[in-house]
């Protein structure tokens, strides 16, 4: 159901802004949605939410204003968090996002203990990074990924 009305806004809108509504993870949170739809009536219910609102995104024909995209984006968030919190996903690159954030704090301090900040850093990122795309691929792997 989901998919055809994706398809349709797909053919209503550009590339640029496709890429601004993030139609690919709104595609794959619609997947999720439909898997957890029948254990779970906040799925449910964000799935019918979103067919009424691709609807009315379809309606508009490629002309969106930065409010809607704003609207938007928290409208995904809103859903992401939920299938974080309830169904222990985690969106696409959140493994290296968070290796990032902890490698540069660890590098800061190796970057002390070595009294040269610039290598900690970049060995602190380099091992962040290395931890987060190996967890990134372990959650692809086991299917967690929305
Ligand atoms: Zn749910």
């Amino acid at each position: 159901m989901c998919k055809k009305l994706l398809a349709e806004l797909k053919e209503t809108i550009d590339n640029k802004t496709a890429s601004n509504l993030e139609l690919d993870k709104l595609e794959r949170i619609t997947e999720r949605l439909e898997l957890l739809e029948t254990d779970c009536t906040t799925c449910e219910q964000h799935l019918t939410a979103l067919q009424t609102y691709i609807r009315t995104l379809i309606n508009k024909q490629g002309q969106f204003e930065k409010q809607t995209i704003k609207q938007h984006k928290q409208k995904l968030q809103k859903i992401t968090t939920h299938l974080q919190k309830q169904h222990q996903l985690v969106p696409d690159g959140y493994y290296l996002t968070m290796g990032l954030a902890f490698g540069t704090s660890l590098g800061v301090v190796f970057g002390a203990a070595l009294n040269n900040i610039a290598i900690g850093i970049s060995l602190g990122i380099s091992i962040g990074v290395a931890i987060g795309i190996s967890l990134d691929g372990d959650a692809k792997k086991k299917g967690n990924v929305i």
